[in-house]
């Protein structure tokens, strides 16, 4: 094991040719009973930063919806929150990203930068994009093709985020709480009354529920929604305010023009929690950074289905919730004690799944909708769909995701490359060895939504070829190995 000294340890003030070995090891022991941070409980650090992902070359396409959306201008900044901890024996960073979608190749090649930049293991890092629906492309789909520009400037600030709170760091504390704010997050998938389901775009009305349904023929909601919001909060040694983590299981809010690229309430959420946190300015330190990443928000939205309100303004809304959510994690922050002697933990660990595979009749439907030249004839979307099952048949038979888990005291952080839906997070939560832990989504690569099984028999958008990629159960052998992983951080017996 390292054996580290602090700063403050009055070891480091004898010259090195005093140090005889007998010496060395009668201060050694004194000073370990002086309570000198020595051996494995080395000064906890932390630092924090800011990489700016804005586009510099218009127009981007935007990415998160059937149609195209060329973007001329920003009317938020988009950036990367990158957050590095370090207790002297594990080292590692957590950036997350203003953008819908990151394909693992965009990932790996920002790890790999960072890694030689600042000697963070590529394993010891955890990505994650937040979900706006209102920034560029990160990879090219039917309605929007990236640009090397933009991925440039994605890669270079995630980059720019890892290496500026690695030099940050700094003789930290860190804490941890939580808040249920269940007002803001919808199941948007429904069982609906009588007439309430349509034809799905291969053309068949087998789907049980709706996602996004029309509020008068619903019944009841497909699933539950996660309220909880996770923070964990950190401070200098000297209690000044370095950076709050926040995770809420939100897909997004929007409301977004879409001439424009934003960083939706996620970007508004760190802005508001940094006029409450630090209302006074950086004063000469490191800028404080305030992050919101996604929880498991797959099939989770802002809109309330019993009762509708009328539309609101451009970013009324969003900035509504991320005002909410920052008054009520700035109450549960003020409380929450940060200590100095903390431990940290991470495991990685690549999880080999099936893609799904069309059957030869899908395959045909596919390829009769594609040449069909009256789009009236087609159910909605068909063509869209059609396209992605031909791309689903093209894919390799199968892949391997990235999963995580990291320990910050007693609070677990867990990581998955989909769009996951809120019960699997509640079950990981509820699984998991350790006190607290929630779940970042859409991390270290994009594999599309993860629907559980009962949920894939149900059907709707979610589950749909092409929306849905991974075997039918892929949802139960994450939740194992996630929960594996957690026992592999967690020290024995917590919980
Ligand atoms: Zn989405």
């Amino acid at each position: 094991m390292q054996t580290r000294l602090s700063p403050q340890c009055p070891l480091r003030l004898l010259p090195s040719s005093l140090l005889t070995p007998a010496l060395s090891m009668a201060i050694t022991l004194v000073l370990s009973m002086a309570a000198c941070h020595i051996a494995g409980a080395a000064e906890f650090r932390a630092g924090a930063a800011v990489g700016d992902i804005t586009p510099t070359k218009w127009p981007v396409f935007l990415v998160g919806s059937f149609g195209e959306r060329p973007a001329e201008k920003a009317w938020d900044p988009l950036s990367a929150r990158a957050l590095v901890l370090d207790d002297g024996t594990t080292k590692l960073a957590i950036v997350v990203v203003d953008s819908c979608l990151i394909p693992r190749v965009l990932f790996d090649e920002a790890k790999a930068i960072a890694s030689k930049a600042t000697g963070i293991r590529r394993d010891r890092m955890l990505m994650a994009a937040t979900h706006t629906h209102s920034a560029p492309a990160s990879l090219d789909v039917p309605a929007a093709k990236a640009s090397d520009d933009y991925l440039e400037v994605l890669i270079d600030g995630i980059v720019e985020a890892i290496k500026q709170a690695n030099s940050n760091l700094e003789p930290a504390k860190i804490g941890w709480g939580q808040v249920d704010v269940p007002e803001h997050v919808h199941n948007r998938r429904w069982h609906m009354k009588p007439g309430g389901i349509i034809a799905n775009p291969f053309g068949e009305t087998t789907d049980q529920v709706r996602m996004n349904p029309p509020s008068s023929l619903i019944d009841r909601p497909a699933g539950p929604v996660d309220p909880q919001v996770s923070i964990v909060s950190i401070r200098s040694k000297a209690g000044a305010p370095i950076a709050l983590l926040a995770n809420y299981s939100l897909h997004y809010v929007g409301g977004v023009p879409p001439a424009g690229v934003s960083a939706d309430y996620f970007g508004e959420f760190a802005k508001q929690i940094k006029q409450q946190i630090a209302p006074k300015g950086d004063r000469g330190r490191p800028p404080f950074v305030g992050i919101m990443s996604n929880g498991t928000s797959g099939d989770v939205n802002n809109i309330n289905f019993r009762n509708r309100e009328p539309g609101k303004k451009p970013f009324e809304q969003s900035r509504y919730v991320a005002r909410s959510l920052a008054d009520q994690v700035v109450q549960v922050a003020q409380r929450i004690e940060h200590r100095e002697e903390i431990s940290l933990a991470m495991a990685q660990r690549e999880l080999l799944l099936n893609h799904r595979v069309p059957t030869v009749e899908q395959l045909a439907r596919a390829r009769r909708f594609l040449v069909e030249t009256d789009d009236s004839t087609l159910p909605r979307l068909a063509k869209a769909y059609a396209g992605r099952t031909i791309e689903v048949a093209n894919m390799p038979p199968s892949e391997k995701i990235i999963l995580q888990a990291i320990r910050i005291g007693d609070q677990g952080i867990v990581s998955i490359p989909c769009e996951v839906f809120a019960e699997i997070g509640l079950a990981i939560k509820a699984g998991s060895p350790l006190k607290a832990t929630f779940t970042m989504e859409l991390a270290n690569g994009w594999n599309r939504y993860l629907p559980t099984p009962r949920q894939h028999r149900l059907g709707g958008y979610e589950t749909w070829l092409g929306t849905s990629i991974l075997e039918l159960n892929a949802s139960d052998k994450i939740e194992h190995s996630l929960l594996d992983l957690l026992r592999e951080v967690a020290p024995n017996g917590t919980k």
